[in-house]
């Protein structure tokens, strides 16, 4: 057994991660007076959300007509029919709110002349039910969109005397012999100390797992950490499957050129100048949604239209922008290109390969973040004491597929939802659960086993390994063939896990012992990818399956659910919630409108 001093801390809430969705969770506890901390391995700021360009979807109609329902439906339809419809409502109906929230809290959105929140196009944003013209739905602030709703949202949080453990490492969560949350064992990077948290509601906002690939948009600390520790603790991931490539990374460095790029008028042509997007998506060209557009540009790589020196990538083209609108609407972009593709975007196109963007999969939820632990009978059933939010959530309302600025209004609106539901169910004047021991000795054990690693197999070497094998088996285009492979492969690199070396022994900024924390958190993320993959015979949002080239909705419109307990990953499945929150008589959607049908653009 492990022996370590620790130090102990008592809250009503406690949440892991400080980007949008752990902030405005955070926030919105704080503002009731719940006792509450946010735990984070980085500087706030310096979360992912930091990177979002784009912007954020609600239906506001500032630009022009909308309507929560047209969102709606644009989400069922982007989610390939996989989103669970009572949380796309709530989705849809509570974005314009939470988007006037964060003006009121300050965000610094671009503005129209009349003085309104500035909209813009994205991909898969419609009007009148996939009817009507693009609509300009995404609200920005220039193109830093995310950097400004995360600095809002972290002043406010500490004006609300929300308590911030900054560079703290969760390791595990503490869970009760009857399967209650308590808390989680955080790790203090800075000076080595560990610290026991005690909650009446842990929240995990950690992020996605972007990092399970070789080349992704998301960056480094994006380790699927939450995914990891609820793994561990016998909860299943659902719809890992799905992984978003996003159609514009850089060629190269992955960095992001934000589809708001497009939004503007940029297009994409292959090596023969053509704009290839309008013989695959006639109405919505360009902006079709993401899985489409990465596919299209996949199949013209594969028929020899790619562009460069080896053919394996495009070109999207923003040089015919005028420069004042490039420097206003896209000023970072601008410098992106540049630094990462060498590009003066005025002058010249950025070359771009899709690239593993977000997880549409994570820790299931129902709409008020609370953890689902399904059974067969009770495919609902809620794990008490613990939460998840954000991308390392699945509420589900991305579904198979996610449309772009649909993510930071998700992180908001289920953020804040979070945060309501924990005023309601957290007793202010209950005791603060005691940890239950064997857990926290089972924590401590684990930390020290990776601590004293003494095998034959370094840590990045060991997740370069993953990392290639994800790309080269779960990528945009999957066949019975590279799936079995992959999962073999998979397993094999896994295993080695086991015989991980750590050569710093210290605890104080051990980077390296770090690193093998997250990839041990990598792993089922990636294994649960790849596993549920393999098992899923259809072709759905971005699940390209070319062996099942359909989309089969009698077998498959279903949750996977992926857990490891005992011998290994077992796959089971939940049903989809098709009921919606509010009837057609009482002003909700008609179920009509978003019944299954091919998804065209
Ligand atoms: C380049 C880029 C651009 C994007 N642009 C847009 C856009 O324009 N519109 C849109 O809607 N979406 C966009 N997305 C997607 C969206 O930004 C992300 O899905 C979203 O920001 C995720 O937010 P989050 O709060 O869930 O997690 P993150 O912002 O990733 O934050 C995770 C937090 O968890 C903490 N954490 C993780 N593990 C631990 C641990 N073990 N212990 C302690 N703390 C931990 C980290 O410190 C961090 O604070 C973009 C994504 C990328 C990568």
């Amino acid at each position: 057994m492990a022996s370590y001093d620790y130090e102990t801390h008592e809250y009503d809430c406690i949440v892991i991660g400080a980007g949008g969705a752990g902030l405005r969770a955070t926030l919105g506890m704080a503002e009731q007076g719940l006792r509450t901390a946010c735990i984070t391995k980085v500087f706030p700021t310096r979360s992912h959300t930091v990177a979002a360009q784009g912007g954020i979807a609600a239906s506001l109609s500032n630009m022009g007509p909308d309507h929560w329902q047209w969102h709606m439906y644009d989400t069922v339809k982007g989610s390939d029919w996989l989103g669970d419809t009572d949380a796309m409502e709530y989705l849809a109906r509570e974005a314009p709110k939470a988007v006037y929230e964060l003006e009121h809290y300050g965000v610094p959105f671009s503005r129209t002349e009349a003085g309104k929140i500035y909209q813009r196009p994205f991909g898969g944003h419609t009007t009148e039910f996939g009817e009507g013209p693009p609509v300009q739905r995404t609200c920005a602030a220039a193109d830093r969109t995310g950097h400004a709703i995360l600095h809002t949202l972290y002043g406010q949080s500490l004006k609300n005397n929300a308590e911030f453990y900054i560079e703290y490492f969760a390791t595990d969560l503490i869970m009760s012999d009857d399967g209650t949350c308590q808390g989680v064992l955080a790790w203090n990077l800075e000076d080595g100390s560990l610290h026991l948290f005690s909650a009446k509601m842990t929240v995990l906002a950690t992020g996605g797992y972007g990092r399970a690939y070789f080349s992704a948009t998301s960056a480094h600390p994006c380790t699927g950490d939450g995914g990891g520790m609820v793994a561990r603790a016998g909860l299943p991931l659902q719809d890992m499957e799905f992984v978003q490539f996003h159609p514009t990374g850089i060629y190269g460095s992955g960095c992001l050129i934000t589809e708001g790029a497009r939004g503007e008028g940029g297009y994409l042509t292959n090596s023969e100048g053509e704009r290839f997007m309008e013989r695959y998506a006639p109405t919505y060209k360009d902006l079709a949604s993401r899985d489409v557009v990465s596919r299209c540009m996949t199949m013209e790589i594969r028929a020899g239209r790619g562009v460069g020196a080896e053919g394996d990538h495009i070109h999207l083209h923003l040089n015919h922008l005028p420069p004042e609108t490039l420097a206003e609407r896209l000023p970072g972009i601008s410098e992106s290109a540049r630094i990462f593709a060498g590009v003066d975007l005025t002058r010249e196109p950025i070359p771009v390969l899709p690239t593993v963007h977000y997880n549409m999969g994570g820790i299931p939820t129902n709409y008020w973040g609370e953890v689902l632990n399904p059974t067969a009978d009770d495919p609902d059933r809620i794990s008490p004491g613990l939460m998840a939010v954000g991308e390392a959530g699945c509420a589900s309302v991305h579904g198979a597929n996610r449309l772009g600025s649909n993510s930071l209004i998700d992180l908001v609106v289920f953020g804040r939802a979070a945060a309501i539901k924990a005023g309601e169910v957290v007793d202010r004047d209950a005791a603060i659960p005691t940890p239950n021991p064997a857990s926290v000795e089972k924590a401590l054990d684990r930390f020290d086993r990776f601590r004293y690693a003494d095998g034959a197999m370094p840590t990045a070497d060991l997740r370069l390994e993953m990392q290639k094998t994800m790309q080269a088996d779960a990528a945009v285009f999957r066949t019975d063939k590279t799936l079995a492979e992959g999962v073999e492969k998979m397993h094999g690199v896994a295993g080695k896990m086991g015989d991980i070396k750590v050569s710093d022994r210290s605890l104080v900024w051990n980077s390296d012992l770090m690193e093998t924390l997250e990839l041990d958190n990598l792993m089922p993320n990636a294994l649960a990818t790849i596993i549920s993959a393999e098992a899923r015979k259809e072709s759905r949002g971005a699940h390209a399956h070319e062996d099942y080239p359909d989309r089969d909705d009698e077998n498959w419109r279903v949750h996977s659910l992926t857990t490891f307990a005992g011998e290994g990953p077992k796959l089971a499945y939940r049903p989809v919630h098709l009921d919606p929150l509010t009837s057609h008589n009482e002003g909700g959607i008609d179920l009509k409108k978003i019944a299954p049908k091919a998804r065209v653009y």
